[in-house]
């Protein structure tokens, strides 16, 4: 149904990553005219992998887009979780379709988000210098101005720093990770292996393509430190094409007191960006765009719906990233014990806190609504009157 430009509400999106194309999908469907402000030139092919759970796949399925991701990913399969000297601590877990977790290449998951969205609202290149409490958004070609405000800026807002001064300070984890992509299919054994600072992780994608990753706390911060573990990670560190390797610290942002200031609302990596460990970074971003969606003219609303969400997102990200690299040797062994005696089960319960997550329903109750249908029913009762002359 397409609404009268002039009724609708509008959104200035400020970032388009994964949560801001989430976003303006999301609040195409409540009736809103979305523009979403992306500083990069282009949606070009970065990032490597990422795992999506239940929970973003049901958001997903919210905006409509559920069915092409999966399409563009790979079911979710582990062949287990190892410690470096090759003792199991799970072993094979496979997905079967339905809302099983899959594996996606971030550029496909954008690049489906992006064509979701008429190319208009998007402008590309153009980065946001500042935004005002009162829906202002200016760039270096001008100033426009909001019904909402959605920061979805990423880990270093603009709009953060700016809005929530004081708030929201970047956390540095002291965990270097390495991601990279293989053009090839992975090894007969894909999985993760759980060190004691360290992790490794090989995970297949579609097209016949392999993601490997790697973690390391405090010190370790050369991807060489994996060179003699077992195979096939040794070999995966040795044919790595250094010019493939994302190479960063992990950071986290502590959550503002609220994610709502005037007509600005907060979401994704800008409001809590997470340790990765629970695959909850995009997942998380998805899950707020969607929800603001839902609450799109009632912001307090919002807030009130994901801060506790979000806090017990990252509480568990950070607990898990403890559990997977705990940097102390006699808890890696207890870990590794109680592992093997109680497979999955900590596993099961911590991402069974995490899967349970259902978006709320997005209606679209722009004013215009009723007009809208009006103006549609016009031709049928013109056509109506027509026949009957
Ligand atoms: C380039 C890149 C690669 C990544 N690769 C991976 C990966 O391989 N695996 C993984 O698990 N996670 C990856 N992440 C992180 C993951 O995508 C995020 O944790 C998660 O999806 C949250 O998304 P977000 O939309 O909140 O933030 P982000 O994905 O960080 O998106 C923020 C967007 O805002 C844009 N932006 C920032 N400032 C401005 C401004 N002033 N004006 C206009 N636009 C602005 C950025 O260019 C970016 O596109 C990556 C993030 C980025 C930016």
């Amino acid at each position: 149904m397409e609404h009268t430009a002039s009724s609708r509400q509008r959104a200035g999106i400020v970032g388009g990553g994964i949560g801001g194309l989430a976003a303006a999908i999301a609040l195409r469907k409540a009736g809103w005219d979305v523009t979403v402000y992306e500083q990069a030139s282009e949606f070009a092919e970065v990032g490597a992998g990422l795992v999506l759970l239940p929970n973003a796949l049901a958001a997903l399925d919210e905006i409509g887009v559920g069915d092409d991701i999966r399409a563009n990913s790979h079911p979710y399969s582990l062949g287990g979780i190892r410690n470096p000297r090759g003792r199991i601590l799970m072993s094979h877990r496979k997905g079967a379709g339905g809302r099983d977790p899959v594996i996606v290449h971030r550029a496909d998951l954008i690049d489906v988000l992006v064509r979701a969205l008429p190319a208009g609202c998007l402008r590309t290149g153009t980065a946001v210098n500042s935004v005002g409490v009162d829906g202002e958004v200016v760039t270096a070609a001008g100033a426009d101005r909001y019904d909402l405000v959605v920061a979805a800026d990423g880990v270093h807002s603009v709009v953060r720093q700016q809005i929530w001064p004081g708030e929201g300070s970047v956390e540095g984890s002291g965990v270097t990770a390495w991601r990279w992509i293989i053009d090839a299919p992975p090894p007969s054994w894909v999985g993760q292996v759980w060190g004691n600072r360290e992790e490794f992780g090989i995970l297949p994608l579609t097209g016949g393509r392999t993601w490997a990753y790697a973690g390391a706390r405090g010190g370790v911060d050369i991807l060489e430190h994996f060179a003699d573990w077992p195979e096939p990670v040794s070999q995966l560190v040795a044919n790595a094409d250094p010019t493939r390797i994302i190479e960063h610290e992990l950071l986290e942002i502590r959550p503002p007191k609220s994610l709502i200031r005037g007509k600005i609302a907060l979401i994704g990596d800008a409001a809590h960006a997470m340790h990765p460990h629970l695959g909850l970074g995009a997942a998380t971003a998805i899950e707020d765009a969607v929800t603001l969606a839902a609450f799109a003219t009632d912001l307090p609303g919002y807030n009130k719906d994901r801060r506790r969400r979000v806090r017990t997102s990252q509480w568990l990200s950070r607990r898990m990233s403890r559990v997977i690299m705990p940097a102390n040797r006699p808890f890696a062994a207890v870990r590794d014990v109680v592992m093997g005696l109680t497979p999955g089960v900590l596993a099961l319960s911590v991402f069974g806190v995490v899967n349970r997550w259902r978006p709320r329903p997005i209606t679209c109750r722009t004013e215009c609504d009723e007009r809208v249908e009006l103006q549609e029913e016009i031709p049928t009762i013109d056509k109506r009157i027509a026949n009957e002359k």
